[in-house]
């Protein structure tokens, strides 16, 4: 990760990419938001736990996206411990 990297939400660096997912559970369908920007890790923390709470709030409604949200959860928790390992190496 190169050290150049400034966050794209405050301007703050060092900064890494991020991967974030999660699915909302609607009656018959499932929508599923993914965000995968250059955060600091003062903005990967809110966004992390935004899509960590949404999911845990919204996601249930659906069988399917009931299946996929252990999945999700996980995902996003993985992709920010990377994240912080990201910073930490810059
Ligand atoms: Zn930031």
């Amino acid at each position: 990760m190169s050290t150049s990297a400034v966050c794209e939400v405050c301007g703050n660096s060092p900064a890494a990419r991020i991967k974030l997912r999660r699915g909302v559970g609607l009656v018959l369908a499932q929508r599923i938001y993914k965000a995968d920007a250059i955060l600091c890790d003062v903005c990967a923390a809110a966004a992390t736990s935004e899509y960590q709470s949404k999911t845990v709030i919204q996601g249930w409604t659906s069988p399917r996206s009931a299946l996929m949200n252990p999945f999700y959860i996980a995902s996003n928790a993985v992709n920010r411990a990377k994240h912080k390992k990201n910073l930490r190496d810059s």
